[in-house]
């Protein structure tokens, strides 16, 4: 298993509102080997899991990027990468 813990908070942005969410909360699930991601953002909730699969398939390089580069939410059930398009009101 890799050596994330849970003070390293990834850096997360809302799709919506283009800004860091207001909060998140990470949940280390030893037992099921995944790190559940709950995040809130203008009075919304969002989930996302990084199972070992994913991290195993991103690799160091791809996990150092979601805790330095940060991912977004309200937008996939995975983080992704920067939106391609943002649509304008
Ligand atoms: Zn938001």
């Amino acid at each position: 298993m890799s050596d994330l813990s849970a003070q390293r908070l990834p850096v997360i942005r809302c799709a919506m509102c283009h800004k860091p969410v207001d909060r998140i909360f990470v949940d280390h699930n030893e037992h099921m080997m995944v790190i559940d991601i709950t995040v809130w953002c203008h009075g919304d909730t969002d989930k996302m899991q990084l199972t070992q699969k994913f991290m195993a398939e991103i690799g160091r390089e791809g996990e150092q990027q979601i805790f330095t580069r940060g991912g977004v939410a309200f937008q996939s059930k995975l983080l992704t990468e920067a939106p391609k398009e943002l649509r304008h009101a």
